[in-house]
């Protein structure tokens, strides 16, 4: 499949690996919008967020402590901190394999669109 993370999971693009467990791995965006940029992931190729099975369902929270965790590492959750999940072509998903950002290490906008 021609998905850059799933290249990522398996190795195939190089990536500094932040964290993984046998769910989840968590690597910097190529690309940082903040001092800390982070993408988290499942290993599993899901699309989207709306595709993501009720029988999945319990990835998120998983993701989001995992990503509470980072922040912590990265000294930023005190200061705090913005976890986001683009969905789809007009919730401005670039990559189509589910990713959570975690950005911080700035004064972030309050303007969310
Ligand atoms: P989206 O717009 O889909 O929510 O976010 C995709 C993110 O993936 C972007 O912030 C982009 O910079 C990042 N990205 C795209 N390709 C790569 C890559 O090959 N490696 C890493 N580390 N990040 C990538
Ligand atoms: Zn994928």
């Amino acid at each position: 499949m021609d998905c850059v993370f799933c290249k990522i999971v398996a190795g195939e693009i190089p990536s500094r690996i932040l964290y993984q467990d046998e769910e989840v791995i968590a690597f910097p965006d190529i690309d940082p919008l903040a001092p800390v940029h982070m993408l988290i992931i499942p290993r599993k190729h899901i699309p989207s967020l709306a595709e993501l099975t009720e029988a999945e369902s319990s990835l998120i929270g998983n993701m989001a402590k995992i990503a509470n965790r980072l922040a912590k590492n990265e000294g930023i959750s005190d200061k705090g901190y913005r976890l986001v999940i683009n969905s789809g072509k007009q919730g401005g998903q670039g990559v189509a394999h589910l990713h959570m950002h975690l950005l911080g290490g700035r004064q972030l906008s309050s303007a969310l669109g």
